[in-house]
This record gives structure tokens, C-alpha cells and sequence, in this order.
């Protein structure tokens, strides 16, 4: 069994999993405003989910960029920031045996980990990952290996361009795929035809009903035909798809698999954007990559932190 450990959004969760990526038990709670907080925070949670049971390996996912050579998270903006510069195994310490082997990465290298033990990259050795929520994260599986680069960085999909004259990212970079697509900028340019004075039913909802607008939504409105919404999603999808190809072309994977908020949308979003990556591949590919689902059960993150622990002994 492994315990994994998800650091990200605005809760902490823990959980004791199987080594078939089932989940025996787990616990979370909001996100704590200090390491203090943090330690006090998992010195309840742990003994919670492992009921006196000794991991195998524990693995943390977290927000930002992670040291996998040590667990250090070098770079973690936000509600989270205290952790910068800290080694998460190190809060580990008295809760396990300190022999236990600890890996940690950042929270959508540790869903492709999820992936590749136990769901829709299993047996594949060159795979996208794309977490498509508030932002955009990326992880990369190319011949076997989840790519890293040179400083941990590499993965950073929500940071490929789409468009070079594009609105600034939170990034310091303009025009970012996460500036573009995302679920804030899904609904950012909803916002915009309201105050541009655009008239369709969705704008007159929003006009009357600020509170309404969320990413879910505007794909309802396009479901139901409003044009406007329809508009939003075309365009959005199709600059994601531009994007994408670009991505399959540089990586060449067998599978590219999508997971968040946006993805929960279904064929609404898998069926466009598949038409629009197949025909910008198929001269050099030669093949449609299919788009695909997480296979994963649990998305919250636990399990993806315990594949990469059990990746970390096993492989
Ligand atoms: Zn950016």
C-alpha cells in the first residue's frame, strides 16, 4: 500500500491506497495558512488514513515546481506559497518509518503517474496529459518516462504559446494555451460580450444573473443553441487544437488524455477538438491520436501521488 498526498486547489488530502490504485481510505481538510498549520494538519490526517498500517512508499503531488531529486518545491505561487523551499518529505517526519522512500512532483506530473499505473496511459510509453480546470497543467510521458527537463519544468503545457499577441499570462509570458482556454478565459470572454453590449440569451442571463457564470455554463447556453456561446467555444476550441496538433507533432504520442472541469463538458469539447487536430496531423502522422478521458476512479489527486511512489520503487 502507498500513501499519497495531494497538495493543491484549496484542500489537503491524504490517502492509503492499493497497489491496483484502489483507494482504502482517506481524509482531507482545508487548505492550512502555514507549515505550522500544514504539519499539525497531517500529523491528524496520516495516522487517520494509515490505522497503524506502514506504507510501502509515500508520494506527494503539489502545485508549482518540485526538486524530484529531494522533494524541495522550488517555485509554488499562491495560498500555498509558504511551502516554497520547503522538502515535503521532511514533513513526513515521526508520521513514517524514515526509511520509507518519499518521491513528490508536481500535481499533473503525479496524474500522468496516476495514469500510467493504473489508468488510460497504462502500457503506453509516449503520452500528453492535459488537466484542463481554473488553468492548465501538462505532463509529458515520452518512451516510457515522464519528461522533466533540465529544471523540473518541462511539462508546462498551459505555458505553450497560441497566441503570440495574446493577453498576459500569470507566467510574466503574453498570449499563453492558459490565457487562451482555459475556464477563467472561457468565462473572462463571456464577460466581455456582456459589457461589450452583445445581445444573445446567454448575455441577458448574465446581465440579470451575474452569479450565473461559470465555464459549465457557458456550454450549456451553446447546448442550447445560443450563438454567442457557441462562438466562445468554437473559436477556443480551435486555437486549442492548433495548439494540440503542435504538441503531437513534438511529442508524437499514442494517446492524449484530458481531465478537469472543461473536460467533464464531454463530446462538446472531445468531438471538435479531435476533427481539429486530425487534420492538421494527418500529413506527418499519418494516424488520428485519439483524445481520451482520465481512466483513473479518483481525480483528486491522491491516487496520482501514489502511483508516483509506487513508480518510484516499482520501475
Ligand atoms: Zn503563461
Amino acid at each position: 500500500m502507498y500513501l499519497g498526498i495531494d497538495i493543491g486547489g484549496t484542500r489537503l488530502k491524504c490517502g492509503l491506497v492499493s497497489a491496483q490504485g484502489e483507494i482504502l481510505r482517506s481524509a482531507d481538510t482545508h487548505s492550512p495558512a502555514s507549515r505550522l498549520a500544514l504539519e499539525s494538519a497531517l500529523a491528524a490526517l496520516i495516522p487517520q488514513v494509515l490505522e497503524g498500517r506502514i506504507p510501502l512508499a509515500a508520494g506527494f503531488g503539489c502545485k508549482g515546481i518540485i526538486d524530484t531529486s529531494d522533494t524541495t518545491v522550488r517555485t509554488l505561487p499562491g495560498v500555498w506559497g509558504f511551502l516554497t523551499g520547503v522538502r515535503l518529505r521532511d514533513l513526513l517526519n515521526g508520521l513514517i518509518p524514515a526509511a520509507t522512500p518519499v518521491a513528490a512532483d508536481n500535481d499533473a506530473k503525479t496524474a500522468l503517474a496516476g495514469e500510467m499505473a493504473w489508468g488510460a496511459a497504462r502500457g503506453r510509453k509516449n503520452a500528453l496529459l492535459l488537466t484542463l480546470g481554473t488553468g492548465i497543467g501538462g505532463a509529458i510521458l515520452s518512451d516510457g518516462r515522464i519528461l522533466r527537463g533540465a529544471a523540473d519544468v518541462a511539462g508546462h503545457l498551459g505555458h505553450v504559446l497560441a497566441d503570440p499577441h495574446g493577453a498576459p499570462c500569470f507566467c510574466g509570458n503574453h498570449g499563453c494555451l492558459e490565457a487562451v482556454f482555459s475556464a477563467r478565459a472561457i468565462e473572462a470572454e463571456a464577460w466581455s460580450l456582456v459589457h461589450r453590449g452583445c445581445a444573445s440569451p446567454m448575455t441577458d442571463i448574465l446581465r440579470a444573473h451575474p452569479e450565473t457564470l461559470s465555464t459549465r455554463f457557458v456550454f450549456e447556453q451553446a447546448a442550447l443553441g445560443d450563438p454567442l456561446a457557441k462562438h466562445i467555444l468554437h473559436s477556443k476550441l480551435r486555437v486549442f487544437g492548433a495548439v494540440l496538433a503542435g504538441l503531437l507533432h513534438a511529442f508524437d504520442p499514442e494517446v492524449v488524455i484530458l481531465s478537469g472541469s472543461i473536460a467533464d463538458a464531454g463530446p462538446a469539447v472531445f468531438e471538435p477538438l479531435q476533427k481539429e487536430i486530425d487534420w492538421r496531423v494527418h500529413t506527418l502522422l499519418k494516424r488520428s491520436v485519439p483524445l481520451v478521458k482520465t481512466g483513473l476512479q479518483d481525480t483528486s489527486g491522491v491516487a496520482g501521488a501514489a502511483a508516483l511512489a509506487h513508480l518510484a520503487i516499482t520501475s
